[in-house]
């Protein structure tokens, strides 16, 4: 389950860096070319986080713990056989 935690935790620290992300980037070079390039990188890097934790599975059923057919959910619990994040 370490390894589910740590995928999610790069996605969500990864939204959360938008903020102090675009205000840096900002204040070194405040330009519509700098502030899109910052932003097309921010995205690119959340495309890549969201996948990486998508494609974690389930140690329990084998299953993609947060992916069922097209719904993809941040849950605490597999979308399969509700095992908890937190469990051993
Ligand atoms: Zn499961």
């Amino acid at each position: 389950m370490d390894l589910i935690r740590r995928r999610r935790k790069y996605f969500f620290a990864t939204i959360i860096l938008y903020m102090p992300l675009m205000w840096v980037s900002n204040k070194i070079s405040p330009t519509f070319r700098s502030m899109a390039i910052t932003f097309g990188i921010w995205v690119v890097v959340l495309f890549i986080t969201a996948l990486y934790s998508a494609l974690a599975r389930c140690p329990r059923c084998g299953h993609y713990f947060h992916m069922n057919g097209m719904s993809l959910l941040y849950l605490r619990r597999c979308l399969h056989c509700q095992n908890h994040i937190n469990a051993s």
